[in-house]
Formats: C-alpha cells, sequence, structure tokens
C-alpha cells in the first residue's frame, strides 16, 4: 500500500489517538510495566466510564479532520470557520473521547453562531495542540503561525495555549517539507513573543539527557504522566519527536510517557509518520482503524485532496 505524506499524517494521527486511546489516565500509573505493552493490538479504554470502544478513535483525530476540511475548502481561516467545522464534524459523527465539559457544549449547541456565543475560551489545556499537526502542510510558515494562533484563540486563548498551537504546527511544517525534527533554535523566534514560560520550558526540553518526569509532566504531575495542558503535551511530543525515530517506538514511549496518551501518541505520530509506511507498523493498526463512514477510507480520501490543493516540493536526492 503506497499512500502520499498527507494520507499518513491523517493515519499517523488517527492510528495514533486510537492506540493510545485505550490507556488514557490508566489507573496505577507504572512506567516500566507499560513498557510491555502489545503495540500489534488496540484495546478499548478499560473503564467503562470513557464508553470508548477498540479501534475508535477520538476528539484528536475528529478536530484534525475538521482543520483539515477548512484548509481544503478555501474558506477564510478564521474563528466563525473553524467552529462551524468543528461542530458539523460533531454533529455528522458523535464520537466519545472529548473531555466531558466540552462534549456537553458540543451537545448543547448546533450552531457555529452558538458555538462562538457560548464558548468560554480560556483553557490552558491541549486541545488546540492536539488538531494543530493538518496546520505543517501549509508552505508559509509565517502564515501557518498566523493560522495556529487563530487555532488556539477560539478555544484555547491564552499564552500556554497558543504556544502549545505554533510548537505542533512547526514540527509537523519540518516534517512534512524537511523530513525532519525542527530544533529549539527554530522553534523559539515563534514563539517567545507568544508565551516566556512556554519558551523556557522548551529550551529545557531540549537539553534533557535522561526523562526527567518531574521536569516534563510538572511537579504536580511527575507520577502521573502527561497532563492535559498543552505547554506538557507540546514538551512531550518534541521530546519524543527528537528521540525516537521509529514509529513503533513512538506509539510505545508515547504510551509509556503515561497521562494523555492519545493526545500525545496522535500528534506524535501523525508527524513521524508522514514519510513512513504502514509496513513499519503491525498490519493490524491499519486493517483494524475504524473503517467507519469517517474513518480509515474518509482519512485516506480526505489525505489526497490535501495533497492536490498543498503540494509538497519533491526534495533532490
Ligand atoms: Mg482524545
Amino acid at each position: 500500500m503506497k499512500f502520499n505524506p498527507h494520507q499518513k499524517m491523517l493515519l499517523g494521527i488517527a492510528i495514533g489517538d486510537t492506540f493510545g486511546a485505550g490507556y488514557e489516565f490508566v489507573r496505577n500509573y507504572d512506567r516500566d510495566k507499560l513498557q510491555e505493552i502489545n503495540i500489534a493490538e488496540y484495546r478499548a479504554h478499560p473503564s467503562p466510564n470513557y464508553k470508548h470502544k477498540k479501534g475508535r478513535y477520538t476528539d484528536d483525530t475528529q478536530m484534525s479532520i475538521a482543520v483539515a476540511e477548512l484548509l481544503i475548502s478555501g474558506q477564510e481561516f478564521n474563528l466563525e470557520n473553524l467552529a462551524d467545522f468543528f461542530v458539523r464534524c460533531y454533529k455528522r459523527d458523535p464520537i466519545v473521547g472529548y473531555a466531558k465539559g466540552f462534549q456537553a457544549f458540543l451537545d448543547s449547541i448546533s450552531t457555529k453562531e452558538e458555538f462562538l456565543a457560548k464558548i468560554i475560551s480560556t483553557s490552558t489545556r491541549n486541545g488546540a495542540a492536539m488538531r494543530a499537526v493538518p496546520l505543517g502542510m501549509m508552505n508559509d510558515p509565517k502564515k501557518m503561525v498566523d493560522y495556529a494562533i487563530i487555532n488556539a484563540s477560539l478555544t484555547h486563548n491564552t499564552p500556554n495555549g497558543r504556544a502549545s498551537s505554533v510548537i505542533v504546527s512547526l514540527l509537523s511544517h519540518y516534517q512534512l517539507f524537511e523530513r525532519r525534527i525542527a530544533t529549539v533554535e527554530e522553534i523559539m523566534p515563534y514563539i517567545h513573543n507568544v508565551d516566556a514560560e512556554t519558551t523556557s520550558y522548551i529550551k529545557k526540553i531540549a537539553k534533557m539527557d535522561v526523562l526527567d518526569p518531574e521536569l516534563l509532566f510538572g511537579q504536580e504531575h511527575k507520577d502521573k504522566g502527561v497532563p492535559c495542558d498543552g505547554m506538557r503535551t507540546a514538551g512531550a511530543v518534541f521530546y519524543l519527536l527528537s528521540r525516537f525515530t521509529e514509529p513503533k517506538d513512538i506509539l510505545r514511549e508515547s504510551i509509556r510517557l503515561g497521562g494523555d496518551t492519545d493526545s500525545v501518541a496522535s500528534i506524535s505520530l501523525g508527524i513521524n509518520f508522514m514519510h513512513r509506511e504502514v509496513s513499519d507498523l503491525p498490519q493490524s493498526l491499519y486493517d483494524e482503524l475504524t473503517n467507519h463512514a469517517f474513518g480509515r477510507d474518509y482519512l485516506l480520501e480526505l489525505g489526497e485532496k490535501l495533497a492536490d490543493k498543498f503540494p509538497i516540493p519533491r526534495l533532490i536526492g
């Protein structure tokens, strides 16, 4: 199976999300035990409260689809249109996996007007970061960063929320266009005016030799894994992508970090997988990925349209 990088970006987002959703905030967090996870098999989240089914992706993928669809539509990338695509994507396919409060919000509204009127947009969580990978397709990084800020402003209009969206879009962009991970020096100019805290944090993560949970997750979360926090999620993704290159390792290590495993695995694998092959992961992860109306085949079709609209220049050599 030969797919273009845009298709593999979407597959990576969905496979990481679907796999990670089985491990999100599992109790009895034990990093060494988690290392033994079977990456050839999706699992449903063990808690019935999650209502998550094996092989099903969650909010990370659905919101990334919404961002990708807005980019393809040719409509202006603004708050109103973004809200419209989020509402429409959820209403046509009301999946589980959203944060409780946000899902209740989506259930309570039916139009972009209601979304814009009722949203409380001061979250510092990782919702903007989790849907920023598709922005990397844009060939002008300055314009892309403007879009990343708009992406955050709708729901996560905080320095931390904005910086997380910018970092993820940059990591995605460099991987797609240059087949490498952006360095801390390349990220800095785009975030130092956005959030001082995230800037100094990312610098520290770049220098972290061995995993330091207190530094990466924060003191309060050092035994719990990656919190649902924009800055910490961007830090975990930057840490993983800077140190691991094999898709299997990205998946395993995303789970090993613990905490918000589906968002970390979704963002990280979405970026890592663009120039890899489906055969670099167990075939079961492709075969058993949900193929409902907006599942695997839909993602592949969307990826083809993205490749037409946002071509990447062929690298020489
Ligand atoms: Mg999720």
